[in-house]
């Protein structure tokens, strides 16, 4: 690959690093690693609510303990750290301001309660439950008035109302949206606070992101994604979507299927080494029937082309302890 690659894992530290996020991290480094290229650790907490420091710490211990080592970020006394969206918030401002200026985002003074009854109301009359657009051209007078009642407002970005968005997903191939069914696209939430489809395409551009490898159950928010990155005239990354793990009777992956978390993994005693590869072989297929990957061999050989189309299915009989 000629170009210069540039990856990210970009967890949400909502709970521990469990088995889906790991492989997700690992492919990134091993795409990044068999390119010459640079894997990046971006910590995805602008989620007050949810984040906490106890998670930051468990993932991030997590992938040391795995040997999933990031290449860049702030320098914290003579080590670099990885970025925390947290520290960000200036960067992700000055571009909503931008959009607002531009006349592509706009406030947005609906109340919670409103849009639920706006929403049930559409579904009743048959109608796509969809944000109606109600304070897309408000008049300067109406948004004054909304902001000497001192109302909560979110910043909203204008989606096109036709055509459509086409994802050419180099793990799914083309892969079409209707635009009909996008909503405006909340990019600031009543908090202030920007929303995660926003804070990741702002920082996947200013990153320099090549390639935007992440979870299957992503591939709904990358056509909001796509928009937003034309709104801001970014210019538009690679997208690669893993598909799912599922337990082996195919249902969700949970707890009752055994050990999920990778400090569950390293508590009862598992090797570093046999998750490797046992998660290099979890919905990925090398060329020929060899079956034992340490992650040296693992980055010789990885590439996107041969990751599955179809969903993985654990089971966590196949971890062996070495
Ligand atoms: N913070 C998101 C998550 O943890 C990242 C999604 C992405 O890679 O864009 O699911």
């Amino acid at each position: 690959m000629s170009e210069n690659v540039r990856v990210r894992f970009a967890p949400s530290p909502t709970g521990s690093l469990h088995i889906g996020g790991a492989r997700t991290a690992l492919f990134n480094l091993l795409f990044a690693r068999h390119n010459n290229g640079t894997f990046v650790l971006r910590i995805e907490d602008t989620d007050t609510e949810r984040s906490t420091e106890e998670s930051t710490q468990q993932i991030l211990r997590s992938l040391k303990w795995l040997g999933l080592d990031w290449d860049e970020g702030p320098e914290k006394g003579g080590n670099f750290g990885p970025y925390f969206q947290s520290q960000r918030l200036e960067l992700y401002k000055k571009e909503v301001d931008r959009l607002l200026a531009e006349g592509k985002a706009y406030y947005c003074y609906c109340s919670p309660e409103e849009l639920s009854e706006r929403r049930e109301a559409a579904l009743k009359a048959g109608k796509p439950p969809k944000y109606d657009g109600r304070c897309r051209n408000l008049t300067p007078e109406q948004r004054k008035k909304f902001e000497d009642e001192g109302r909560p407002y979110t910043i909203r970005l204008k989606m096109p109302e036709e055509g459509q968005t086409v994802v050419e997903d180099l793990i799914r191939g083309t892969v079409v949206f209707d635009n009909s069914v996008l909503d405006d696209l909340i990019i600031v939430k009543s908090n202030g606070i920007p929303t995660y489809n926003f804070a990741c395409v702002v920082d996947d551009n200013a990153m320099k992101m090549t390639h935007i490898i992440r979870a299957e159950e992503h591939l709904s928010n990358t056509p909001k994604q796509i928009q937003t990155y034309l709104a801001l005239g970014y210019e538009i990354p690679k997208f690669a979507h893993v598909p799912m793990i599922l337990a082996p009777d195919r249902s969700k992956l949970s707890k009752r299927h055994g050990a999920t978390s990778v400090e569950e993994f390293r508590d009862q005693g598992y090797l570093a080494e046999s998750i490797i590869n046992y998660l290099t072989l979890l919905g990925w297929s090398p060329e020929g029937t060899e079956e034992i990957f340490d992650m040296d061999k693992a980055i010789r050989e990885f590439t996107l082309e041969r990751v599955n189309k179809t969903a993985a299915i654990y089971d966590v009989k196949k971890l062996t302890w070495i």
